[in-house]
């Protein structure tokens, strides 16, 4: 029978516990798991029902089991080739008690240690890029899944349509189903898993990270090679000689190549086309067409439709022309006749070459899950009893901060704002909390000379061997497109390219 005073005589005779992992307080029958599901009764016991997550370097983690049964031979415990993660790793509420795990180790001889969390995230996001030209909606269109207003279409970045979603105004700002379906959202993106996002006055589309995006039922494939303009400038010399006239249709900067720079340089004669839309400078147009899912990211479907006007002075019968879209996927080739009108003709082989290299050179669409919260709040008192000091020292590069064990950038200016890719992270990192917010692994690695330094819970400080000994624990492989963790983080670049 427990005896958490917490509970009533007759919940402590019915073998109920209560959960203090966060702040909902979870009293849970024997046998049955909290409002999360993280955390269940087992015959009086509260449990942590996934178990704390380690990384080992592989060849490590491959020997490190006595063959047939399993038993651990405690190679980790040496320090130097696992990892303690913050997945499964329970949560300390409230703040100011030391984090579940303050782990010492060594790393190229040098004493480390690392405090390790699931941190409760009530802010945070997921940034979402999706790899297509096709319009998804209006920038600042509310995104909605089960009617519920989960974030935000924002800016269209080169080949790339982003999305917000989460973020503390829907998880608190809203009614209570706004806040779990936020809530639910972001932890299905975080865990990899796909979800059909609905945008207001724009598309439906299936987002699943490093998957290809689902766009109105139709999967996307390439990311586009550049604009109208980038295009032209990167084939115009392929084209030079085969064709007279070439206009890249695209939603942003359409290209024209006898009036672009490009045209210019190779002294290619005006072929006279006039296209719609506002001039930028010369062979670059805007606002060809309205936004939409046909050529380049246009609504156009006939290519003619943009042209205003085959100028006599300037274009000539036989003039060959191609439309081609930003990603080669769309194509039409014309000859004008006597009357300076297009008519279709066969492509020659060497211009459809390089409609091909196009393709060739677009990217696999996909799309992209960042992971983004803040982590300079209160989770900050479970690694020091001075917070400012944890914040100073990850400005200073003194403490590599991960998640799941995966890098993460950490924005300039105040705070500890962390962003991870969630593509780095092992499948089902991400929890939730009905209050509603994330549950999100997160790690803080330094020397432990530093950790003293800053103020540590130096006396929560326990050996690998002590973890493993004690927690219910689950072993994978590191990824090795991943630094190592533990790597010390005043060698480690804050370019999150690099990192
Ligand atoms: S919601 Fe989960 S973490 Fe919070 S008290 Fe209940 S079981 Fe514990």
């Amino acid at each position: 029978m427990s005896d958490d005073i917490s509970l009533t005589e007759a919940e402590r005779t019915a073998g109920i516990v209560r959960c203090d992992a966060c702040p909902v307080l979870c009293r849970i029958r024997p046998g049955r798991a909290g409002a999360c599901d993280r955390y269940a009764n087992e015959e009086g016991r509260l449990v942590r029902v996934d178990p704390l997550v380690l990384l080992a370097k592989p060849d490590i983690a491959r020997v490190a089991f006595v063959e047939g049964n399993g038993a651990w031979r405690g190679e980790l415990g040496k320090g130097e080739s696992a990892f303690v993660t913050g997945i499964g790793a329970t949560t300390t509420y409230p703040d100011y008690k030391p984090a579940p795990f303050i782990v010492s180790s060594r790393h190229d001889g040098v004493d480390m240690v690392t405090v390790v969390t699931e941190g409760i995230f009530s802010y945070c996001g997921v940034k979402v890029k999706i790899d297509t030209d096709r319009y998804l909606g209006p920038e600042q269109a509310t995104i909605r899944v089960d009617g519920e207003a989960v974030g935000h279409v924002t800016t269209i970045e080169y080949g790339s349509q982003m999305l917000s979603i989460g973020g503390v105004h829907h998880l608190t700002g809203g009614s209570k189903k706004e806040g779990r379906v936020t809530c639910d959202v972001m932890m299905a993106l975080g865990n990899k898993l796909a979800v059909e996002l609905d945008i207001e006055g724009g598309a439906k589309i299936l987002v699943q990270a490093g998957r290809a995006p689902i766009i109105n039922g139709v999967e996307e494939q390439r990311m586009r090679v550049g604009c109208g303009s980038a295009t032209i400038g990167i084939f115009a010399k392929q084209w030079e000689g085969h064709v007279d006239e070439v206009v890249v249709v695209d939603d942003h900067i359409t290209g024209v190549l006898s009036e672009h720079q490009a045209g210019k340089f190779l002294g290619m004669r005006d072929g006279g086309v006039k296209v719609i839309g506002r001039k930028s400078t010369p062979g670059r147009y805007f606002q060809v067409a309205n936004p939409g899912a046909g050529w380049g990211g246009t609504d156009i479907t006939d290519p003619l439709k943009i042209i205003k006007a085959i100028d006599p002075k300037t274009a000539w019968p036989g003039e060959r022309i191609l439309f081609v879209s930003t990603t080669g996927e769309d194509w039409a080739y014309f000859i004008l006749d006597d009357r300076l009108q297009p008519q279709p003709a066969d492509m020659p082989a060497v211009i459809k070459k390089v409609v091909d290299r196009i393709g060739e050179n677009c990217e696999p669409a996909l799309c992209t899950v960042l992971f983004m919260g803040g982590a300079g709040g209160s989770l900050r008192a479970g690694v020091t009893e001075n917070p400012i000091a944890l914040t100073r020292s990850i400005k200073d590069a003194l403490v590599q901060v991960t998640c799941g064990g995966a890098p993460a950038y950490v924005w300039p200016g105040g705070g500890i704002m962390v962003m991870t890719d969630v593509m780095k992270m092992a499948d089902q990192s991400f929890g939730w909390v009905p209050t509603p917010a994330i549950v999100a692994p997160v790690e803080f690695s330094m020397k432990l000379a530093d950790y003293e330094q800053l103020g540590g819970h130096m006396d929560r400080v326990q050996s690998l061997e002590a973890v493993l000994s004690t927690a219910q624990h689950k072993i994978i492989d590191w990824d090795v497109a991943n630094p190592w963790p533990l790597v010390a983080a005043d060698v480690v670049s804050d370019d999150p390219v690099k990192s």
